[in-house]
C-alpha cells in the first residue's frame, strides 16, 4: 500500500506522486487544515513572511532560477525529488492567488513561465506538477504567493 506525507506546512503529496492521489491528498485533513488556519490567523495580514528574508538573501536558500521579477528556490521540506517554489520578488498584495487583480496578470504569467524553466533546468520537463495552495482551506502556510513545482518521481 502506498503511503503519503502529511506536512506541517500543509501541502500533502502522496509518495507515489500519482496524479489522482496527489489531488486527493492535497485536498484536506484535519491536521493540515488546522495548521493552515493557525498560519492564516497570523499570516494573511500583508505582513512580512519568511520569503522576504529569502528574497533579501538574509537567510540562505538553494536558488534554482532567478530573474528580475521571479525567484525560484528549493523547498526546505521537499515532497518529491524535485520540489521548487517559484515566487514573485515583489509581492504587491499577492499574499495568495485569491488576491489577484488584473494588474497581476503579467507576473502570474511570469511565474508559470518560470515554473516551466525550472522544470527544464531540473530535468523533469517531461513530467511535473504545478500547485498553488490558497488560503486556510487550501492549506496555504506562507502568505506570499508561491507556485510549487514538483517532479522527479515516476511510478
Ligand atoms: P504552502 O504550504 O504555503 O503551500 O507552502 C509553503 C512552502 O514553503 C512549504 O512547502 C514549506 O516547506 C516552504 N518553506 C517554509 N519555510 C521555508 C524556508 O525557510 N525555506 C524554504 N526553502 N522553504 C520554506
Amino acid at each position: 500500500r502506498r503511503s503519503s506525507l502529511l506536512r506541517p506546512h500543509g501541502l500533502r503529496v502522496s509518495r507515489d506522486f500519482a496524479p489522482r492521489r496527489f489531488v486527493r491528498h492535497i485536498a484536506s485533513s484535519t491536521n493540515e487544515e488546522a495548521a493552515a488556519r493557525t498560519a492564516a490567523a497570523t499570516a494573511d495580514t500583508g505582513g512580512p513572511t519568511i520569503f522576504d528574508k529569502i528574497i533579501a538573501k538574509e537567510i540562505p536558500s538553494s536558488i534554482v532560477y532567478e530573474d528580475e521579477k521571479v525567484l525560484a528556490f528549493r523547498d526546505i521540506n521537499p515532497q518529491a525529488p524535485v520540489h521548487v517554489l517559484v515566487i514573485p520578488k515583489l509581492r504587491d498584495g499577492l499574499t495568495g492567488l485569491d488576491k489577484a487583480e488584473p494588474r497581476h496578470a503579467e507576473i502570474l504569467g511570469q511565474l508559470l513561465y518560470a515554473a516551466k524553466v525550472v522544470a527544464e533546468k531540473e530535468g523533469v520537463a517531461d513530467g511535473f506538477r504545478v500547485v498553488i495552495n490558497n488560503g486556510a482551506e487550501g492549506c496555504q502556510s506562507v502568505y506570499h504567493l508561491h507556485v510549487h513545482v514538483l517532479g522527479g518521481r515516476q511510478n
